[in-house]
């Protein structure tokens, strides 16, 4: 992995444990309000910042892995999930609904409904298979107010789901591919899997459908795992009320673990759907479907990022990424300029106001983790050079303004966990 050791610099004085609710108060990432209610965090500017990125990231990703977007409302009449199971098996878990005129809509728990009805939107042949439908979009949770903190237990997310919908000779290929997109994201992102799980149907009548489709989706799911070559371990009991899946476990610094991707393969809401596809032999047949979670909810994810770097992002995540420190109020005028060019090249720069010591602000840029610091002082205005401070404590040697801009420029680019200059990174 490529991730970065932490800068001793960066822990607090009082080598508090990282905590994301601490952290996000101190760098102003998000907020609550009791007005608004528990469980329902406002994104501060620069948490937002942070999430954009992740947006643009499961984005990308979607396209790289042949998926198509689709958008689709945050709510739906009741009798969607009606047909889909979610109002007999998950009611207790969603918002009651709503009753406008003779109709009731509720908010929905999941988005697979929705794109159930988005592929059944045309008639499919064998040759449009896999379709895969991606979208980042809102999903509610009625948890009550006691349970609910920081980013972590929350009554809104924002899920990274897809859904593939394919024959089922081409499950292998789908889950191999999610697999690989999983591991592709969790490279980038510095983040360790602690271990796999094949999470099955348990006792009780918690599940959808009958036994036999679920053993030959429980095996399909265990083929395909061999097949790869990942090792997993057996978890009955774990499954989703409507089908198997795997469960890819992350363990924080206490080493508690928690499930961050799914890739869960359904042959139930094809059923309930009616959803069908012709096939070589001019007949209808019944496609999968697979759901596949990589980046998981923004909140869980940031959440998890920040505890893990400890609010020290790598550059292309960072709110600020570079920070120009006038010495004094004859400096400003320069280092206004040199963020204007920085952000001109697509950076996020600003100019800090020589409205304390200089010490200060550095500490206080320190503070805010911000990654690359410039100090405009005489030298630098006679000279046309920056001198550089890395947030990790080195001084660089002064380099021109264009060099500065071109190394963060290519570290964001490349969306390499370090500061680079010199830096070991590996591209992924
Ligand atoms: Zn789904």
């Amino acid at each position: 992995m490529h991730t970065e050791p932490l800068p001793a610099d960066h822990r607090p004085s009082d080598q508090a444990p990282a905590d994301h609710r601490r952290i996000g108060r101190e760098l102003k990432l998000f907020a609550t309000d009791p007005l608004a209610g528990a469980g329902l965090p406002l994104w501060l500017p620069d948490g937002a910042v942070i999430r954009a990125e992740l947006e643009k990231l499961a984005a990308e990703e979607a396209i790289r892995g042949g998926c198509q977007r689709v958008f689709t409302p945050v709510l739906a009449k009741r009798a969607l999930f009606e047909r889909s199971g979610h109002w007999a098996k998950f009611a207790d878990d969603m918002f009651p609904p709503m009753r406008v005129g003779e109709e009731e809509f509720v908010l929905r728990p999941a988005n697979c409904p929705h794109h159930a009805l988005v592929y059944a939107s045309q008639q499919r042949s064998y040759r449009d298979l896999p379709i895969r439908l991606a979208e980042l979009g809102a999903m509610f949770r009625s948890e009550l107010s006691g349970v609910l903190g920081g980013l972590s237990r929350v009554r809104q997310i924002n899920l990274d789901d897809t859904h593939v919908f394919c024959a089922p000779e081409q499950v292998p290929g789908e889950i191999a591919r999610a697999a690989a997109s999983v591991q592709r994201c969790y490279r980038l992102l510095g983040i360790e899997v602690a271990r796999y799980r094949l999470s099955r149907r348990g006792g009780g009548d918690g599940y959808l459908g009958d036994a036999s489709l679920w053993a030959a989706a429980e095996r399909h799911l265990a083929a395909a795992l061999n097949e790869i070559g990942i090792d997993y371990e057996d978890a009955p009991g774990e499954a989703a009320f409507y089908g198997p899946k795997i469960d890819v476990q992350v363990a924080d610094p206490a080493g508690r673990e928690e499930t961050l991707s799914t890739v869960q393969l359904d042959f139930n809401q094809p059923e309930r759907f009616d959803l069908g596809f012709i096939g070589p032999d001019g007949g209808r047949h019944r496609p999968v479907m697979i759901h596949r979670g990589v980046l998981s909810a923004m909140e869980r994810l940031v959440a998890l990022l920040i505890e893990r770097y400890n609010g020290a992002f790598p550059p292309w995540l960072a709110p600020v990424q570079v920070l120009v420190l006038p010495v004094a109020e004859q400096h400003e005028e320069r280092g206004r300029e040199i963020a204007a060019r920085a952000s001109a090249a697509g950076l996020r720069a600003e100019c800090d106001p020589a409205d304390a010591t200089l010490g200060a602000r550095i500490r206080r840029a320190r503070d805010r983790r911000v990654p690359y610091l410039t100090v405009i002082g005489d030298r630098e205005n006679a000279s046309g050079q920056v001198a550089v401070r890395l947030r990790d404590g080195r001084r660089l040697e002064a380099v021109a303004v264009e060099r500065l801009i071109d190394e963060v420029s290519r570290q964001v680019a490349g969306r390499y966990a370090g500061l680079g200059f010199g830096q070991a990174e590996v591209p992924v």
